[in-house]
């Protein structure tokens, strides 16, 4: 999987100032290590769970192919989802979860704070959050294809 720092503007699917990216791990990179509450890592599941409905809700385009883990390339995934925070928009990989289990990951507090606060990505309130990033990643893929 492509490195990307956490809290950049950039992820694998979509770039921008809106963007915030979160999880995208290389073992060539520290990254922060720590304990997270059994509150987030349960939340976070469910929108790993519904890693397609936030891709679609986001427009994301292609996903980007599958990420192995290259810490221990036990374990793989293919989605990725968004999380809207006001006019922000943290993206992270399905893997995300297996780096918080497996590798002591922990997440920015912005991200854990978004992600206990956000609507689940089946919901009417989060395609309401979403639209305005669908429409901006619209744009941008269809100047991309020019
Ligand atoms: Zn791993």
């Amino acid at each position: 999987m492509s490195y990307f720092p956490d809290m950049g503007c950039e992820s694998m699917v979509v770039a921008g100032p809106h963007i915030r990216p979160i999880g995208w791990l290389h073992p060539d990179h520290p990254y922060t290590k720590g304990e997270v509450s059994s509150e987030f890592l349960s939340r976070l599941k469910e929108f790993t769970e519904r890693c397609g409905q936030s891709a679609e809700a986001l427009y994301f385009g292609a996903s980007g192919g599958i990420h192995t883990c290259e810490f221990c390339g036990q374990a793989y995934g293919v989605g990725n989802f968004g999380v809207p925070c006001d006019d922000l928009l943290f993206v992270a990989p399905e893997m995300v979860v297996h780096y918080i289990e497996k590798h002591d990951y922990r997440p920015p507090a912005e991200f854990v704070a978004a992600v206990l606060r956000c609507a689940l990505p089946d919901s009417e309130e989060y395609q309401v959050l979403t639209e305005p990033f669908w429409h901006l990643h619209k744009l941008a893929l269809e100047r991309r294809c020019q």
